[in-house]
């Protein structure tokens, strides 16, 4: 099975847009600021963003997005990640890059980047998921970190952005293996070794996606999930998408209605426990019937 052409055009597209905003983000831009300028820069390519773009800083490992006027600003010092996903007609692609205002994470930054790389060495036809997770964990142990063990790499699927297979952050028992025709992201998290290595569900709820198509009981939330679905089919979406329709109260009402249905699922932003600095690194890999190749 070959691998679509959609996914190459979306990878083009999104380590253009990554490669951009690793060069011009800067401490006093604003996290809503950040999210406009790669959501906007890839419609401006021709691709539409595959959810809502990242921007998680510090002990926030991810799913934050900035939120209807969000007031928040990335800070000197800042260790902030910026993860963002590229689709054409649901052929996706997924990439994250961090970028760290602060020399004492250096380190942390660099380890991580490296765990991708070596990570992506291993990508074959038939090799196991939980040997990647190996050398991110052996690379991350070298350079005096923790992986984060309960975020993981993911096969991708149209309209999917985390489908059936798992690439974990170390080692795990019982993976399953790679096969040609697939596409892969790989997506190691790194922080303290004091850290235990798990990250939690934070406070901030901004990014979620569609279930399940069925009535809620409720005309307005049934008219939204509508909307989601002939937008955005199953692929997250943040309720600032829908500002100038909708007022902040009346957005979280309608979820709230969809949400008690599970009609709707919320991705809460994830968060080091401790308040350790965490960093992250993804590229997503077609691995075609001639090896893998990364899209992004
Ligand atoms: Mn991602
Ligand atoms: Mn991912």
């Amino acid at each position: 099975m070959s691998v679509p052409q959609e996914y190459f055009e979306a990878g083009r597209i999104a380590s253009e847009v990554r490669n951009n905003i690793r060069k011009t983000v800067r401490p006093g831009m604003s996290i809503l600021e950040i999210c406009n300028t790669v959501e906007n820069a890839v419609r401006s390519r021709g691709g539409k963003p595959a959810f809502p773009c990242n921007v998680s800083r510090n002990s926030v490992a991810a799913h934050y997005t900035a939120d209807i006027a969000d007031q928040s600003v990335l800070h000197d010092g800042d260790v902030v990640k910026i993860d963002m996903g590229v689709h054409i007609s649901g052929y996706l692609v997924d990439t994250a890059v961090t970028v760290c205002f602060n020399s004492a994470y250096d380190d942390l930054t660099q380890a991580t980047e490296t765990a991708l790389t070596e990570g992506i060495k291993l990508v074959k036809e038939g090799a196991r998921a939980g040997e990647i997770g190996r050398v991110i964990e052996s690379v991350a142990e070298r350079w005096g970190f923790r992986p984060i063990s309960n975020l993981c790499g993911h096969s991708i699927e149209p309209y999917r952005v985390h489908a059936g297979l798992s690439i974990p952050n170390a080692w795990m028992p019982g993976t399953r293996d790679l096969k040609a025709g697939s596409v892969y992201a790989i997506e190691p998290f790194l922080t303290s070794r004091e850290s235990f290595g798990e990250v939690d569900e934070g406070k901030a709820r901004n990014i979620y996606s569609l279930l399940a198509r069925k009535s809620s009981g409720d005309k307005a939330a049934d008219l939204f999930a509508e909307k989601i679905w002939n937008e955005y089919r199953t692929l997250p979406f943040a309720p600032r998408y829908w500002s100038n329709e909708y007022s902040k109260a009346e957005l979280q009402i309608i979820l709230n209605k969809l949400l008690a249905k599970k009609i709707v699922r919320v991705y809460p932003e994830l968060v080091e426990p401790a308040g350790k600095i965490v960093a992250q690194f993804e590229h997503s890999i077609a691995l075609t019937e001639e090896g893998p190749f990364v899209l992004t």
